[in-house]
C-alpha cells in the first residue's frame, strides 16, 4: 500500500488525508485566473503549489479529475477590454493564451476541463434561479439579484468570520464592490443587472438584460464538471473570504448537500517584504523574469523554496539561489548519466505515475516530506542532502553504474513530483535579449568616443531593465542585475 498525502484542511485546520469520495479519482477544482493581463508569479506560486498537489496525488497512487476555470467575465474584464478597444472575447482569449503558454514554460500539467465562464451562463442562470426559489436570493429594485446572507445559517464557517465582522466588513464594501441596491450590506451579487458601462457585454435573463456576479461561475460549473460534493477546492488565501464563502452559500445552498470535501489554501507571494503590485513597479511576469535572464525554472524553483503555508518572500537573491540549486542539479544529473551509461527506462512522469515511488533511496525522504503537508522547502532540502551524498559519492569514486542508474532515477522522480525539468546547463545560461545587446554596443561605441553622457544615459537604461554592464580590457560583458 502506498503512502497517501496529507494536506492542511482550511475548513477544519487540521492535516487530512486526500482519498476518493468515489474511490475512483480525486476530483479536485482550482479557481483559475482571471485574463485581462498577464498573470504575475503571485498567481503561479499557487498555480505551481496546484501542480504539486496533482502530482503528488498522481504519483501516490490515485486518479486525479483536474477542473481549472478561466473567468472571462467581470468587472476588470470588462474595463479594460474596453480600454484595449477590443470585444470582451478578443481581449480575453489573447490573454488566456499567454496564461497557456506561461503555464507551458513552467511545466504545469494541463487541466482536464478548463471551462470559461462566458460559456456557462445558462447553469449560472440555472442556479440563480433555484437559489431565489428556495428563499436564499431576491431581487432588487434596479434587477439585480442577490445572496441573502442572513437566511444561510452556515455562513462564515471556513473564513470562521462572525456576523458582527461581517458587517464591518462589508461597510467597508469587503464582500462585494458593486453597489446595486441590495437589503443588506454583507448581501453579494449573484446577477448584476446591466449598466451603461457594460456596453455589449451583457446576457438575457429572467431578471432582465446582466450578467453574473463573480462568484457564481465557480458553484455553477463545479456542479456541471464535478457533481455536488467533490474532494478538494483550492485558490490563493485571498479567495477564501468572500469568494469561497460565497461558493459554500451558493452550492450547499442551491444542493442541500455538501460541497467540497478539504479546502488547500496556498498564502501569498510578496515581493521585497511587500505587497505585488502594478503600482510600486514590483509586479513580475514570467517574461519580465526571462527578459532579466532567468530561466523560467528557476522562477519556478523560486516558488517553491517556502512552504506553502508560509508567506514567501520573492527577491533576485532567491532567484540567484534558486539557479545555483539548478546549476547543481543539472550537473548531477548529468554526472550521473555519464556514469549509468544511459537513461533510466522509466524516466517520464507517465511511467512515474504507472510505476510509483519505488526505489527512491536517498531521494525517499524528499518524497515523504511531500506527502507531509507538500512541504516543498524541507523537501528541497531533503533533496539537497541526498545531491551532496552522491557529489561525494562521484568524487571519491565509490559510486558504480548500477547504482548510478538508480539514484538517476530517483532524481528524476523527485524532479517529476516538483515539476521541475532540470534544464541543461546550455539551457540555464543567461538568454540576453537582443535589445540589450544592442543598447549594450551602444554605450561601449558611445564610451569609445568618449561620449561621457549618452554613455552613462545608457548605463542607466540598461540597469532600468534588470541589466549591469562590466567593462573588461577592450571589451565588455552583460550580466544580469
Ligand atoms: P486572479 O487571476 O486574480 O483571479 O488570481 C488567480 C489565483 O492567484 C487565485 O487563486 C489567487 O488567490 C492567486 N493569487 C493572487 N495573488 C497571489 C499572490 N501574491 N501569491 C499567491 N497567489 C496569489
Ligand atoms: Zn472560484
Amino acid at each position: 500500500m502506498l503512502k497517501t498525502l496529507k494536506l492542511y484542511d482550511t475548513m477544519d485546520k487540521s492535516l487530512r488525508e486526500i482519498s476518493a469520495i468515489d474511490k475512483k479519482s480525486v476530483r479536485f477544482y482550482c479557481c483559475g485566473p482571471t485574463v485581462y493581463g498577464p498573470a504575475h508569479i503571485g498567481n503561479f506560486r499557487t498555480f505551481v503549489l496546484q501542480d504539486i498537489f496533482r502530482r503528488t496525488v498522481e504519483l501516490s497512487g490515485q486518479k486525479t479529475k483536474h477542473v481549472r476555470n478561466i473567468t472571462d467575465v467581470d468587472d476588470k474584464t470588462i474595463r479594460e477590454s474596453q480600454a484595449s478597444g477590443q470585444s470582451l472575447t478578443d481581449f480575453t482569449k489573447k490573454w488566456a493564451h499567454q496564461f497557456h503558454i506561461d503555464c507551458q514554460k513552467l511545466n504545469l500539467l494541463i487541466p482536464d476541463i478548463e471551462p470559461l465562464a462566458t460559456e456557462h451562463i445558462p447553469e449560472q442562470i440555472n442556479m440563480i434561479q433555484t437559489l431565489i426559489d428556495k428563499g436564499l436570493a431576491y431581487q432588487s429594485k434596479d434587477g439585480s439579484v442577490y445572496f441573502d446572507v442572513s437566511e444561510f445559517k452556515d455562513y462564515g464557517r471556513l473564513s470562521k468570520i462572525n456576523s458582527r465582522e461581517l458587517k464591518e466588513g462589508a461597510s467597508k464594501g469587503l464582500n462585494d464592490s458593486d453597489e446595486y441596491g441590495k437589503d443588506s450590506l454583507s448581501d453579494f451579487a449573484l446577477w448584476k443587472s446591466i449598466k451603461a458601462e457594460d456596453g455589449d457585454n451583457f446576457w438575457e435573463s429572467p431578471w432582465g438584460q446582466g450578467r453574473p456576479g463573480w462568484h457564481i461561475e465557480c458553484s455553477a460549473m463545479i456542479k456541471k464538471h464535478l457533481g455536488d460534493d467533490f474532494d478538494l477546492h483550492s485558490g490563493g488565501v485571498d479567495l477564501i473570504f468572500p469568494h469561497h464563502e460565497n461558493e459554500i452559500a451558493q452550492s450547499c445552498g442551491s444542493s442541500g448537500k455538501p460541497f467540497a470535501n478539504h479546502w488547500f489554501h496556498i498564502t501569498h507571494l510578496m515581493v521585497d517584504g511587500g505587497k505585488m503590485s502594478k503600482s510600486l513597479g514590483n509586479l513580475y511576469t514570467i517574461s519580465d523574469l526571462e527578459g532579466r535572464g532567468y530561466h523560467p525554472m528557476i522562477v519556478k524553483y523560486s516558488l517553491i523554496m517556502g512552504h506553502y503555508k508560509q508567506t514567501l518572500n520573492f527577491t533576485f537573491d532567491s532567484l540567484n539561489a534558486a539557479k545555483i540549486g539548478l546549476d547543481r542539479l543539472a550537473k548531477l544529473k548529468s554526472e550521473l548519466i555519464g556514469l549509468a551509461g544511459s537513461m533510466p527506462a522509466c524516466d517520464r512522469y507517465k511511467d512515474f505515475v504507472k510505476e510509483g515511488p519505488v526505489n527512491l533511496g536517498f531521494f525517499n525522504k524528499a518524497w515523504c516530506s511531500l506527502l507531509e503537508d507538500l512541504n516543498t522547502a524541507k523537501a528541497l532540502g531533503a533533496l539537497f542532502s541526498a545531491v551532496k551524498e552522491l557529489e561525494s559519492g562521484i568524487r571519491g569514486k565509490t559510486l558504480g553504474s548500477k547504482e548510478a542508474g538508480k539514484h538517476l532515477k530517483g532524481l528524476l522522480f523527485i524532479s517529476e513530483a516538483l515539476g521541475i525539468k532540470i534544464p541543461t546547463i546550455e539551457e540555464q545560461h543567461v538568454q540576453i535579449p537582443n535589445k540589450i545587446k544592442e543598447l549594450a554596443k551602444q554605450r561601449w561605441q558611445a564610451k569609445m568616443n568618449k561620449n561621457w553622457k549618452e554613455a552613462d544615459r545608457l548605463r542607466k537604461e540598461l540597469e532600468s531593465s534588470g541589466w549591469q554592464i562590466k567593462d573588461l580590457k577592450d571589451n565588455f560583458e552583460i550580466l544580469p542585475l
